[in-house]
């Protein structure tokens, strides 16, 4: 049996090494192959010694996810649909600025917290992803969108310059596979991305926020989708196990260790719902004593749902609510609609997805 080789950070990979014989600082050599110039032939590891390549050839593979299916959008924004076996897919997004490549990058497959307004939670619940799965998709799109894979000195080659955990599934639910793969984005022998630009986007997780603040601390962003409780509960159903103070609390502590000075909160906006002026006077009172900026979504519809896009006035008049009360707001583009890949649109094929009641039940019981 073959071990791939895309599951291990440099630890891992260093372990390895040794369980076959060979020097650890090996690790950061198969690091930079495998990462950064996106090799999968062992062959072709030139600075390896022969007899090395040939063990690895024999005992290791390099295997990222399969793509099925490459769409690019009209904008630019491009989406791949990723097999990950048994019949499921998951998918990556990138969205190509003028200063910046941000990939959005996918989980688990599908995803248990079943939050209303979500197409992926409507899915349901398989598995969670491997460390293999997930740096696999920031694998696969340096190895699709860069100019030249053998150059890698140029910093114009990275292309992806910043990742979001904000695709298919909840990062936080995954802990340790999500954070093995954070070490492998921030490795400067992998993909030396700083911490200020990857970003993990929670619905809510509170001990796994704590958790996440003293293993990995990148940026931060959290599902917040409405001001109270009652109607929290109804949006985003893991808030009656830890319910919007706790969910605050928690925030400011990350800020102790965060790499940025301040949390996103994430705001999807849904017509007559959670999109009044007297929710954003809720929510300035709410997130007083917590530094942060909003992002307000503009709900993306799809088959099944019950809710209806915010008008573009309410989102407006939400958002200079928000500005006027010294709050930093900004509304995201819709980017990708032509190929749904637009937030809340990330579905991938979700197969199996008996185990999201097992799931919630855990998480929820008193
Ligand atoms: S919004 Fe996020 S946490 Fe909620 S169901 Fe969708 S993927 Fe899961």
């Amino acid at each position: 049996m073959t071990t791939n080789l895309l599951n291990y950070d440099v630890k891992g990979l260093a372990d390895f090494c040794t369980e076959i014989g060979e020097k650890p600082f090996r690790a950061k050599q198969l690091l930079r192959w495998i990462h950064q110039f996106g090799i999968t032939d062992f062959v072709d590891m030139t600075d390896l010694a022969k007899g090395l390549r040939e063990k690895l050839t024999t005992l290791a593979v390099i295997e990222s996810p399969q793509i099925i299916s490459d769409y690019v959008a009209a904008d630019g924004t491009r989406k791949w649909l990723l097999s990950v076996g048994a019949g499921n897919g998951i998918e990556t997004v990138f969205i190509p600025e003028a200063n910046r490549g941000t990939l959005c990058v996918s989980s688990q497959v599908g995803c248990a917290l079943a939050c209303t307004f979500c197409s992926t939670g409507k899915q349901g619940f398989n598995r969670n992803l491997t460390v293999a799965e997930i740096i696999g998709q920031l694998w696969i799109a340096n190895k699709t969108l860069r100019i030249d894979p053998k150059d890698n000195t140029a910093d114009t080659n990275r292309v992806v310059s910043n990742v979001v955990l904000m695709g298919m599934g909840e990062p936080l639910a995954n802990f340790d596979n999500v954070v093995m793969a954070l070490d492998l984005m921030l490795d400067d022998h992998a993909y030396g991305l700083s911490r200020r630009r990857v970003t993990v986007s929670t619905s809510g997780l509170v001990p796994a926020i704590d958790r996440l603040r003293e293993r990995c601390p990148v940026a931060l962003a959290v599902s917040l989708h409405a001001p109270n409780d009652s109607l929290r509960d109804q949006l985003v159903p893991i808030n009656k196990k830890y319910p919007i103070k706790e969910l605050l609390a928690a925030c400011q502590r990350y800020l102790l260790a965060a790499p940025r000075d301040f949390i996103t909160f994430e705001y999807v906006m849904l017509d007559g719902v959670n999109d009044s002026v007297s929710h954003a006077n809720e929510l300035i009172k709410l997130v007083r004593d917590t530094p942060c900026k909003f992002n307000l979504i503009p709900f993306n519809s799809f088959p099944g749902s019950d809710f209806r896009r915010s008008t573009s006035e309410a989102v407006c008049i939400f958002r200079d609510v928000l500005m006027q009360a010294g709050i930093v707001t900004t509304v995201r583009k819709t980017r990708g609609d032509d190929i749904a890949a637009a937030c809340g649109q990330l579905a991938g094929q979700v197969k199996d997805k008996t185990r999201r009641s097992t799931y919630i039940k855990a998480e929820t019981a008193e």
